[in-house]
């Protein structure tokens, strides 16, 4: 398969859309990202690799870093994990709070907010030293020791987190987290602010994209059969309310955040990461998605 070709023209096919959507503003120090920006980056399985435009800037991650939360806290709990967070699509928006009040505090799945929330909770409890233990895993599962959280990301977003503090103390009533809300929510934005490239992604999750592969990145690991679990859930859950679309769309388990990144698995072929800051209503990247949509269509690959 020619990859570079194909994406190189991808980026000219969706160069319409550059202006539609707008970046994420309720987080303060995102509004002042420059929203014309976009990256994508391709690996395959087995060492194949193609880029284009901006690959290799690095972005503020968001909600992707929950699979980095799900994969920790699946190999610290196993199936424990379950009782604490639920794995149904929630239909609702990744901050929603009524679904998790009607549902007396339990998330319907680890890739909303309350989920993350209560998987920020589980890992503080858990692990010795969880700010350097959770920047570990995510080092060496992508190869790369320079990736780091953005401070004042996480500090912007805690100022102005209001609706997750909400999630937070909502949670903490039903008994959902045992630390101390400031903590937890302190710990979850602080995972969110990660930045990694489109390369950097794409490389760290082919971890996930191939199963076959053992699992075992500083001291985190996961057999085959989690692995492709965890693939299941980004299927159904990794897009909010718009998974049934992305799902229609572009075929392939995947996670947004409202950084403007979406990584994309193609089991036992490769892994896709695209970025770009402009979002659509409900907080997915409109080139990314549309990036994606191409790539499967072209490629004609996809799990369907
Ligand atoms: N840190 C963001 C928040 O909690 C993550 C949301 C996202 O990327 N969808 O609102």
């Amino acid at each position: 398969m020619e990859y570079q070709q194909i994406l190189e023209e991808i980026y000219q096919q969706i160069l319409p859309y550059a202006k539609e959507g707008k970046q994420a503003d309720y987080i303060p120090e995102l509004a002042k990202v420059n929203p014309d920006q976009f990256g994508m980056c391709i690996n395959t399985i087995y060492g194949e690799t193609a880029s284009i435009e901006q690959a290799d800037t690095r972005f503020s991650i968001q909600s992707i870093s929950k699979v980095f939360s799900l994969a920790m806290c699946l190999s610290i709990k196993g199936d424990d994990l379950w009782k604490k967070v639920g794995k149904e699509p929630s239909g609702t928006a990744f901050n929603s709070l009524f679904q998790l009040e009607i549902e007396k505090g339990v998330p319907r799945n680890p890739f909303i907010n309350s989920g993350a929330i209560v998987m920020a909770d589980i890992l503080l409890t858990n692990l010795a030293d969880p700010e350097a233990d959770y920047l570990r895993f995510v080092r060496t599962v992508a190869g790369n020791d320079t990736i780091d959280y953005n401070r004042q990301v996480a500090e912007s977003e805690r100022e102005k987190g209001y609706l997750n503090a909400a999630i937070a103390n909502l949670l903490k009533y039903h008994n959902s987290i045992d630390n101390d809300i400031e903590r937890v929510l302190q710990f979850y934005f602080l995972t969110c602010s990660i930045e990694m490239s489109c390369r950097e992604l794409s490389l760290a999750f082919l971890a996930f994209a191939n199963h076959r592969r053992k699992f075992d990145y500083a001291g985190i690991t996961l057999t085959s059969s989690q692995v492709k679990r965890m693939n299941a859930i980004m299927q159904t859950c990794g897009f909010y309310d718009e998974a049934g679309e992305f799902s229609y769309l572009v075929g392939l388990p995947g996670k947004s955040g409202v950084g403007g990144g979406i990584v994309a698995i193609y089991p036992l072929q490769y892994s896709v990461a695209v970025w770009s800051p402009r979002l659509n209503p409900k907080g997915n990247s409109v080139m990314g998605i549309k990036a994606l949509e191409l790539l499967t269509s072209y490629t004609k690959e996809s799990i369907f």
